[in-house]
């Protein structure tokens, strides 16, 4: 059996994968089991922060796992607290609580947003609202936070107290505020799977004073957008916004799993000793990734990523086949004249891996990718579109 007959046969079936086997990978370029080479633009999906098998990544991997791979929550280790400092100190939030994915960050706002609130508001004050054609995680809970209804067919019921609100309507979000009793508002600057579609600044800021002025917490999903994806380390700081807590995952540790709540100094007591948990959670080699990944995050390379950006935009909202460019940073959507799945198989033909988001395809290249590569990818483009 084949390596793909093997996979269908034994994997749950919940994935509708591409039909290439991927052995190997070199910075933004890797290959398949037939040995064809492609430039790979979705970074297993803005995991791979510097690519593949990025030398100064497997060196902080590696260096860890030869001394202490694990030890749970219940020791000290540096790799923890050394990134829990850089994150706080890189954002001016006040703890951060670690977990192992996107879905369990988002997990651990929820429960601070409700606890909190149960100190301050009252007990009653447990609703969340988020936004339709949000996307916030698997899990019953994180599903209940995702604003659509797709996802949520087959598995009710889910967790209640969640509102979805329409983005860019003030009013919809000041009558939820209303009807309900509010622990917190959950939003990503940059709504990912939902087609690269970012939030206005004037609607982001408005959703901060509201939530502010009614004494629920604002948390910022940058599950997707965070760790210098957008152009800044984290899209809210280029929004302007104060939020209360920010989750993020994806590309914190370049390739391996990690998650991370982040506290502002106003809700950082609210989980105390027993509150919340995770055995794999702050992981001392998953860590080290991250502290290594997020060292190279500085302006030098902020700047790179938004230069890159500009690049793209411009050389691919020319081209006849894009109608429009849409996202920040190494976080694109294009909206194209062919349906977008039809793009990504004629782009894999052509050796180039892409990623679709809704109706859109989208980019999220390594923040490291050379200028050379994303040339060629946006003559493949030109190609397939
Ligand atoms: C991917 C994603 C998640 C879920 O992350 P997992 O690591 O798959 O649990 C949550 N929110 C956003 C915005 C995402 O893009």
């Amino acid at each position: 059996m084949s390596i793909r007959e093997i996979d269908q046969a034994y994997v749950a079936g919940t994935y509708k994968r591409f039909p290439v086997e991927i052995v190997s990978g070199q910075g933004s370029i890797c290959w398949d089991a037939e040995g064809k080479e492609y430039i790979d633009l979705g970074t297993g999906i803005a995991v791979n922060t510097f690519g593949y098998a990025d030398e100064v990544w497997q060196r902080a991997v590696t260096a860890q796992i030869g001394k202490v791979q694990h030890t749970s929550n219940l020791y000290y280790t540096e790799p923890c607290a050394l990134l829990a400092q850089a994150l706080c100190q890189r954002t001016g939030m006040g703890k951060v609580f670690f977990s192992n994915s996107g879905a369990e960050a988002n997990e651990c706002a929820i429960k601070v947003a409700r606890k909190y609130a149960a100190e301050h508001l009252g007990p009653e004050y447990a609703t969340i609202i988020t936004l339709r054609n949000s996307f916030h995680g698997r899990t019953l809970t994180t599903l209940a936070a995702t604003g659509q209804d797709h996802y949520h067919e087959l598995f009710q019921p889910l967790t209640p107290g969640f509102v979805h609100v329409d983005a860019e309507k003030e009013e919809q979000l000041a009558a939820a505020f209303q009807e309900n009793k509010v622990a917190g508002v959950l939003v990503e600057c940059v709504q990912g799977e939902g087609g690269v579609v970012p939030l206005s600044l004037e609607y982001a800021q408005t959703v901060e004073r509201i939530a502010h002025e009614q004494g629920a917490l604002l948390m910022v999903d940058e599950v997707q957008t965070g760790n210098g994806r957008t152009g800044t380390l984290y899209a809210y700081q280029q929004y302007g916004l104060h939020p209360d807590v920010v989750s993020t995952a994806k590309g914190l540790a370049g390739g391996l799993p990690l998650g991370a709540t982040l506290l502002s100094e106003e809700v950082q007591h609210t989980l105390g000793y027993g509150d919340h948990g995770s055995t794999f959670g702050g992981n001392p080699v998953c860590c080290a990734a991250a502290l290594s990944v997020l060292e190279r995050i500085d302006e030098a390379l902020l700047a790179e990523v938004q230069g890159k950006s500009a690049y793209l935009k411009e050389a691919l909202s020319k081209l006849p086949g894009v109608r429009q460019v849409t996202g920040l940073g190494l976080m694109l959507g294009l909206q194209t004249e062919k349906p977008a799945g039809e793009v990504v198989e004629a782009c894999r033909q052509r050796g180039l891996l892409l990623l679709t988001a809704k109706d859109r395809v989208r980019l999220l290249p390594a923040l490291n990718i050379p200028m050379e590569l994303l040339e060629k990818a946006v003559q493949i483009l030109a190609e397939a579109t």
